[in-house]
């Protein structure tokens, strides 16, 4: 069988286009969309997200605002930029790229990010109003997920997915966004038995484990949906993701490449994020 690859990398740049046009709409308005990019320290994985995040805000027409705080910044310091760009009418989204310096607590740092400027949807009142069916930002990464899927065409409600992985950024929002979308929810971590037995039960599979190539066929039903969240440097430094592509291609109807496949959604769903925080 011929899986069907979804193109993450296609998709992203639809929807990038898309908000280029609404972001035209809005200078036409007077509006010009903000989004604020905090970075304490310079840990060089966060300085190539920010850096991706700054390109995709020019590509959009998004203004960023880019505050790149040293290592030993304090959290009082932190914490003061962050509530002066909340009070800023001219300030949209406010993104703490994480992690951060481990002398500053990230949950109370994310507390303090006024929820209609939380773009990341880190925020526990936004992570609340999706577990209850209410308005608020969505975590990119799952946001980008449904996207996928919707745009590739494949139906979710009724369907059985399992979600490995319960992070508070992608496993867990995952689950909640599937359970939205109607279809029947399972969802495994490093302590649920027999996670083969589970995995091949799943129409629609997103694995989210953080484990180079651990998905082989073995853990995959005939005609399923695979989504690969994981992104890795194998030995050759090739990039990989959590499902060992190779093994189970041939076996399922469609799956996501790494790279090219959820990855590009992520910053493209937070692009619409920053569109969305203009009311
Ligand atoms: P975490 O490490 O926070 O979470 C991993 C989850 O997987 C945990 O819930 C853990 O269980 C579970 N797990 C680990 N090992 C196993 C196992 N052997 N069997 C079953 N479950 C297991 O990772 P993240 O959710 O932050 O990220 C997951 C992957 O996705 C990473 O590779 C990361 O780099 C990538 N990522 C990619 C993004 C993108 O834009 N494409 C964005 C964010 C992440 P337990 O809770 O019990 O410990």
């Amino acid at each position: 069988m011929m899986a069907h690859l979804i193109d993450g990398k296609e998709i992203s740049l639809q929807i990038k286009e898309e908000l280029k046009q609404k972001a035209i709409e809005y200078k036409e308005r007077g509006i010009e969309v903000t989004l604020a990019v905090i970075q304490v320290g310079n840990d060089p994985a966060s300085s190539v997200y920010v850096g991706n995040k700054k390109k995709a805000c020019e590509f959009v027409g998004i203004r960023s605002l880019a505050y790149e705080l040293p290592e030993e910044t304090t959290q009082e310091e932190l914490i003061a930029l962050v509530k002066e760009l909340n009070e800023r009418a001219d300030v949209n989204g406010i993104l703490v790229q994480l992690p951060l310096p481990s002398h500053i607590n990230e949950d109370f740092v994310i507390k303090t990010i006024a929820p209609e400027k939380d773009v990341d949807g880190f925020h526990p009142q936004s992570v609340g109003a999706l577990s209850i069916g209410q308005k608020g930002f969505v975590s990119c990464t799952p946001a980008g997920i449904i996207e996928l899927l919707k745009r590739s065409n494949i139906e979710i409600a009724g369907k059985e997915c399992v979600v490995v992985g319960r992070s508070n950024i992608v496993g867990k929002p995952m689950a909640l966004l599937m359970l939205r979308e109607n279809a029947t929810v399972t969802v495994c971590h490093s302590r649920t038995k027999d996670l083969k037995e589970v995995t091949k039960r799943a129409d629609i599979l997103i694995v989210a484990l953080g484990k180079p190539r651990f998905i082989t066929s073995e853990y995959v039903k005939d005609g399923a949906v695979v989504i690969d969240v994981g992104i890795h440097r194998d030995e050759n430094n090739k990039l990989c993701g959590d499902v060992d592509f190779a093994d189970v291609e041939g076996k399922v109807e469609a799956i996501t490449p790494v790279p090219g496949g959820v990855g590009p959604m992520t910053i493209a769903m937070l692009m619409n994020n920053c569109m969305e925080a203009i009311v």
